[in-house]
């Protein structure tokens, strides 16, 4: 890694700093007691604290057992005393694992002046349904005729069922063709939302374990499910298209009773199971929100004792098996409540409540009113300039609740199988007050790891917009967006933000479980698909126009293997490489059959440098363009050497050498074709220069001149930025790599467009689709393309941690840190900036501030 450093600061600390040493935070596989697993050999972490400096762990032992951990009966491993000072992932050795089965652990280490440490607190995992044999349930199918074209009425379904003994234990392992709510005598069993989650459902269908302990009773007991349409038969893609994975929804449950006596009862889903279309919620859908008659709410049917005599018998469907996996993956939950702050009366006379902050979730409605009153919640993310509703950008999704008030007492009305992206709701059907609605932000529960705060109010404005847009488009799959006709897993998006929203947040689960979605989405010829799950090569080309015939698309693609890279640095997760390496290397062939001897990518990028800053409405030629073929080369190029590097890491020798040759040969066309002997690219965009140089294509000698000319066209443009998604990401990172902090921190506070900071200045809570979303005169881009909350220009926060606070990462996990703060130059702008880290191996800290006598590491 060459750098320059601004301080002489470089300091590599392996990060186990503080004796007596407790351990903290144990997780399986990334997750904190986690149950309902079906991973075979599940790896262990733990982290190290100690008020003592330079202490380090020397060797560690593990030890797992079914019940009791002294008790060498129930044990089933002792790693006994092993030499190490790894701490994160290390991989259960013992007997083979049970189905269904509670393990517990504890881990207890020695220290580097060989001290042995006390045992850590016992945590446990639980594994799932190991094998398919393990099922008893049946699919099963609650509907009747439907008309596949719309929105259908959320289908219910129920059974009762007898407990004659004292109840020790109760799980619920659950899954369905679109998405399900689930209660045991009217107590819904978790506080997970859209389960199963979002996977190529023709591929891999995620069941959900719920600990049901407390929820099933002596005696009478009802278990009650609804369904609703979902990303499984909902309308999905920017046409008005449904049914993408099928038209006809179904539940599969399996309810296991575990007595005190040891044996078991199972309440399975089979034809017995009644079933009904006559609840509240009469359609449901991603997009277009939801309509609920609360008059047809009765919630006895989730409770025994409920005359079902008018329900019909649900059907008996042959759905496979084989593609169940148990949901390994962090679970969308509700994460916090938004108060509004205004009411407004637009000049048209709408009525407009306003939350402060651009979100991704629902509202919770409390009104009170007559029985049969209407409501309806219009959201959205901008007034437009006159101070109006603006709907446009929403494209065909209609984000709009309709409530249908039983009358009454207050009622209080949260929507179900839906969610939107907005920051204002119109009103129409009451008049609200500021308590009437309150926003609740949802999306995948993924623990805050890092935080970044500076002296400068719009920069630390920047900051909490990168947060909220990981907020609002980190919800089960990473989306583009959270409020159109999108909202899909645009691959190219989430490649450039991946680095960021790993610095934020614990992603690790998150990104293991979205590119085990992108091996399973990866075409037989080794493309990778636009967006994961993939919905448009699943479409025809009627629906999604020309794109749904391109196999691939250079930056796009290249997610597959950027992100497992990435994933790697930040976690350490070694098996996450491996499982992911296949379909890097396949990926690579690809692209390598296409290229032929030429080693050059042509017709790779569909979508180029995507909305740099002179694309508009559409891309287009012009100032900071960057060609199609050379972003193709230059990615192709990047991808070859992650392959190299990935195989290397993986013990793969021969792979590694022919990888580096690859490059090697990739290199060499790229230079020939695109580079001058005085260090000009042929293409002189920011892009290229950053392309080229942070993918290592600039040979040394050129280097120097290569970033003075990337430096010279940063100042020529008045400090501003002119690039896309694909460049954007590197921008900063590679003038600082290069000498060019200065430059990096002249484009980073720039306030006008385009640049980071304009949207800020214009009040945005979120990060835009676009540089210039709404302009300096305040009129909006083009409505067909111009989403508030899409998290890819976000990418510049990882150098806000790692350069301008100083948290690097030496080795993969940060086992070893760099600590190099780069201070802004003049100091006058910018007085102070830190950041923290929680990583793999316990939390860092780095900042700096101005001073009187001149700047202080803190
Ligand atoms: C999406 C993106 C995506 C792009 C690809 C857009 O419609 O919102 O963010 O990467 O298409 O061209």
């Amino acid at each position: 890694m060459k750098k320059r450093f601004t301080t002489a600061l470089f300091l590599i600390l392996n990060i186990t700093l503080f004796a007596q040493i407790s351990l903290r935070e144990l997780t399986c596989e990334h997750f904190k007691n986690p149950i309902g697993f079906d991973v075979k050999k599940p790896r262990f972490s733990w982290k190290l604290l100690s008020m003592e400096r330079n202490i380090m762990q020397s060797a560690y032992q593990i030890r797992v057992a079914t019940s009791n951990l002294f008790d060498k009966k129930t044990m089933v491993w002792d790693s006994d005393k092993v030499a190490s000072d790894e701490s994160i992932l290390q991989e259960y050795k013992g007997s083979e694992l049970k189905s269904a089965t509670r393990y517990y652990w504890q881990v207890r280490i020695w220290d580097n002046k060989k001290r042995e440490m006390a045992w850590s607190e016992t945590a446990f995992f639980e594994t799932a349904f190991l094998n398919m044999s393990d099922w008893k349930a049946a699919w099963i199918d609650p509907e009747k005729e439907i008309d596949k074209d719309k929105s259908q009425p959320s289908p219910l379904l129920r059974k009762e069922f007898n407990v004659a003994k004292k109840v020790a234990s109760a799980r619920l392992y659950a899954t369905s063709l679109g998405l399900n709510e689930i209660h045991i005598n009217g107590q819904r069993v978790s506080d997970y939302y859209f389960t199963p989650g979002w996977t190529n459902y023709d591929k891999r269908l995620q069941y959900f374990t719920f600990d049901v302990t407390n929820q099933v009773q002596s005696g009478k007991n009802a278990i009650a499910a609804t369904l609703g349409d979902g990303w499984y038969r909902g309308f999905l893609g920017w046409a008005t298209r449904r049914n993408t994975y099928g038209e006809r929804l179904a539940l599969l449950a399996q309810l296991v009773i575990t007595f005190t006596d040891g044996t078991q009862q199972i309440v399975a889903t089979d034809d017995t199971w009644k079933a009904n279309n006559n609840g509240p919620i009469r359609m449901s859908d991603i997009y277009n929100g939801e309509t609920y008659d609360a008059r047809m709410e009765n919630s006895n049917w989730m409770f025994s004792g409920f005359d079902d005599k008018t329900w019909w018998q649900a059907k008996t469907v042959n759905t496979s098996f084989n593609i169940l996996t148990a949901a390994t993956v962090l679970p969308v939950k509700k994460q916090e409540e938004i108060k509004a702050i205004k009411i407004i009366k637009t000049p048209k006379g709408e009525t407009v409540i306003d939350l402060g902050q651009n979100m991704t979730g629902w509202v919770k409605l409390k009104v009170r009113g007559k029985a049969g009153d209407k409501i309806t919640l219009n959201h959205f993310e901008v007034l437009d300039k006159f101070g109006n509703v603006y709907l446009n950008n929403m494209r065909q999704a209609k984000t709009e609740i309709n409530y249908t008030l039983k009358g009454g007492a207050e009622e209080t009305y949260e929507p179900h199988f839906t969610f939107m992206g907005f920051r204002y709701v119109k009103v129409t059907g009451f008049e609200p007050s500021l308590e009437s609605i309150t926003g609740v932000v949802i999306h995948s529960e993924m623990a805050q790891t890092g935080d970044f705060t500076c002296s400068d109010k719009l920069l630390n404005q920047l900051q909490s917009n990168i947060k909220w847009g990981q907020k609002g488009n980190f919800l089960d799959v990473p989306t583009d967006c959270p409020q159109r006709d999108e909202r899909m897993g645009w691959t190219g998006d989430a490649q450039a933000f991946a680095r960021t929203a790993a610095y934020n947040r614990d992603v690790a689960a998150f990104f293991t479980k979205w590119l085990a979605d992108v091996s399973a989405e990866q075409k037989p010829d080794g493309s990778i698909p636009f967006v994961v799950p993939d919905v448009i090569t699943k479409s025809t080309p009627e629906t999604f126009g020309s794109l749904a015939k391109y196999p691939t698309s250079a930056g796009w693609a290249d997610v597959v293997t950027i992100a497992p890279w990435t994933m790697y640095q930040a976690y350490g997760d070694r098996r996450l490489l491996e499982n992911q390496y296949p379909s890097m290397k396949t990926y690579v062939d690809h692209i390598t059959k296409k290229a032929g001897d030429s080693y050059q990518w042509k017709g790779g990028s569909i979508f180029g440098d995507w909305l740099f800053y002179k694309a508009a409405p559409h891309q287009q030629e012009g100032d900071g363009h960057t060609p199609n073929d050379f972003i193709a080369t230059a990615f192709y190029a990047h991808s070859a050497q992650l392959v190299a590097q990935s195989a290397a890491v993986l013990g793969k020798k021969e792979d590694a050498i022919f990888y580096n040759n690859l490059f090697e040969k990739i290199k060499t066309a790229f230079q020939n074709e695109y580079l001058t002997k005085s260090g000009r690219l042929a293409p002189e965009s920011q892009t290229a220069y950053v392309l080229a140089l942070n993918f290592n294509l600039i040979p040394k000698e050129l280097i120097i001149k290569a970033s003075a000319h990337l430096a010279e066209d940063v100042k020529e443009h008045w400090f501003h930025l002119t690039t896309g998604f694909l460049g954007t990401p590197y921008l900063c990172q590679v003038l600082s790599d290069n000498g060019y902090t200065e430059t990096g921190y002249k484009l980073l506070l720039q306030d006008n467009y385009p640049s980071w900071l304009y949207p800020v200045k214009m009040g945005a809570t979120t990060i835009w689709e676009r540089w210039d979303g709404i302009k300096p005169d305040s009129t909006f881009q083009d409505e067909g393309m111009n989403s508030f909350n899409h998290y890819a220009y976000g990418a510049i926060g990882d150098w806000m941690y790692r350069v301008v606070a100083g948290i690097e990462l030496g080795k993969p996990a940060y086992k070893h840190i760099l600590i190099q703060p780069h201070p802004h130059d003049s100091l006058k702008t910018l007085t102070f900036a830190k950041a923290t880290l929680n990583s793999p191996h316990g939390l860092i800290e780095s900042g700096w501030e101005k001073t009187t006598k001149g700047m202080k590491i803190t």
